[in-house]
């Protein structure tokens, strides 16, 4: 192949990775930058296969057959609630390329001679080797194959900083010893090591941030592949791949109110135990029955539904989007509340109302709905409890104190739809269910709207 069309081919390639990303920002143009995404992937897999005669045409057919085979069963039979460990999984066999690419490049004497490529060794070991095994053990935690909670090992910050340092040392002996291939060994297992005591003390709900972080490795360590190889469109989509993840991370610890040195080395901040439920919640619950809700749903002219991580659970989207369909045939106005972190992974809700085919211009992202909130008849919220709850606005004591929430409980009524008052992932009573202008509708998110859907139409 001639280096311009090859050249051609990776500036294509490169600019449908940033196309693809530009499209995954929206919930509309998702699906097509995931397709624009995956077609620069097989450009960039099939000229680079070319290029440097590493397999004929027949390989290439057979291999994307298969491949393509695997994603398409992986994709149809993934839950939604099973997406990060399957997004760790994928991160986990990123790094471990680029780990083995870097190991066979060291052990190859005619590649790598020069000193860009042998750095980029000790780097992508590095990266590619705490990336696979951190990710593997996202995995066994999200999988429930080993306790999801967060173990904590004594003096585990000290340990990691020697780990460290230890791996640095050796990625540096390698550039100037690279004939020394014991050094290599010692440096994968130093730093795959490194990557189970990154990822053991983190738990429960912060396994999606440290799944974007290790994404964001995954990205790094492929950019240095690149180096190794001479492959300019593995530079770029690792690159790409480097910074939108940890721009993910950034974006998630944000909404969550937390560092990310927090989310590493910590826990959720103190204070939460010692806030007594009895005390937020005592005698100013109000439950109600879906048969009450429908009468207030019948006049109300403006509703919004504030879908959380309960909702995922209950897998009430399609009885969510029946309710609003009913709700929209006799003049009300539906809007979705969006929440950057509601549920367990970033774009959790999107994708759930998406398999329910809400149409996008009904999801409102929490800064354009909060304004919204004090001109809504009725806020139903199913099954979201933190990113709802008003200690992040009011009490400075709080854990969540500074976390950006939806402002529901300026609604003119709040219909909570859960099974009890049992707290959301921070672990929290939330005082919006001791408002004045809240009813509780305890139960199973969907049977609860299924019964509300049917009271509805009933009155009719
Ligand atoms: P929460 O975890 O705060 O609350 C979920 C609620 O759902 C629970 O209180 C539970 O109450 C209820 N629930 C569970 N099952 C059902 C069911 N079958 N029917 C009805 N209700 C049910 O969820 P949110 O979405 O409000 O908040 C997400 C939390 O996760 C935040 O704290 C966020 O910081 C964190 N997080 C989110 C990430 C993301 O990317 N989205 C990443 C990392 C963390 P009950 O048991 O009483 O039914």
């Amino acid at each position: 192949m001639s280096m311009s069309i090859i050249y051609l081919s990776y500036l294509l390639a490169a600019s449908l990775f940033i196309l693809g990303i530009k499209g995954l920002t929206k919930p509309r143009t998702a699906v097509r930058g995931n397709q624009l995404s995956a077609l620069g992937m097989l450009v960039a897999v099939v000229v680079t296969l070319l290029d440097k005669n590493i397999l004929s045409y027949e390989w290439i057919i057979a291999g994307l057959l298969l491949g393509g085979a695997i994603g398409a069963i992986m994709a149809t039979k993934i839950q939604v609630t099973a997406m990060p460990q399957m997004v760790a999984l994928l991160n986990g066999f990123g790094g471990g390329a680029s780990l083995f690419i870097a190991i066979a490049s060291l052990l190859d004497p005619e590649s790598a001679t020069h000193s860009v490529a042998q750095v980029a060794i000790g780097v992508a070991v590095l990266i590619g080797a705490v990336t696979l095994s951190g990710s593997l053990i996202a995995f066994a935690k999200l999988q429930e194959l080993i306790p999801g909670n967060p173990i904590r090992v004594p003096g585990n910050k000290f340990f990691n900083a020697l780990l460290f340092a230890a791996a640095l040392g050796l990625a540096i002996a390698i550039v100037i010893t690279p004939d020394n291939t014991n050094l290599l060994y010692a440096l994968a297992c130093v730093s795959l090591l490194l990557g189970v005591l990154l990822v053991v003390p983190i738990g429960g709900a912060d396994m999606p941030v440290v799944i974007a972080l290790l994404n964001s490795y995954s990205g790094i360590a492929a950019a240095t592949t690149g180096f190794i190889t001479g492959n300019t469109v593995l530079i770029v989509a690792g690159a790409l791949v480097g910074a939108s993840g940890i721009i993910l991370t950034k974006i998630m610890c944000k909404a969550m109110n937390r560092s990310l040195f927090n989310v590493l080395f910590g826990v959720m901040a103190a204070g939460g135990e010692a806030i007594d439920a009895d005390e937020v919640y005592a005698g100013k619950i109000k439950s109600t029955s879906p048969e009450e809700v429908a009468m207030m749903l019948e006049t109300a002219a403006k509703v919004v539904i504030v879908p959380g991580y309960g909702l995922a659970m209950a897998q009430a989207q399609h009885a969510v989007r029946e309710l609003a369909n009913l709700l929209q045939s006799r003049g009300t106005e539906v809007l979705y509340a969006i929440h950057p972190v509601a549920g367990r992974m970033p774009g959790h809700m999107n994708v759930l109302l998406a398999e329910a085919e809400v149409p996008y211009e009904q999801l409102i992202e929490m800064d354009e709905i909060n304004p919204q909130f004090e001109q809504t008849d009725v806020a139903i919220v199913i099954g979201a409890n933190d990113v709802t709850n008003p200690m992040a606005r009011e009490d400075k004591g709080s854990p969540i104190y500074g976390m950006p929430i939806l402002n529901v409980d300026k609604a003119r009524t709040v219909i909570v739809v859960k099974r009890s008052l049992s707290p959301g992932f921070a672990g929290l009573p939330n005082p919006l269910f001791a408002k004045d202008n809240t009813l509780m509708l305890f139960g199973d998110g969907k049977k609860e709207i299924v019964e509300l859907t049917q009271s509805l139409k009933e009155a009719d």
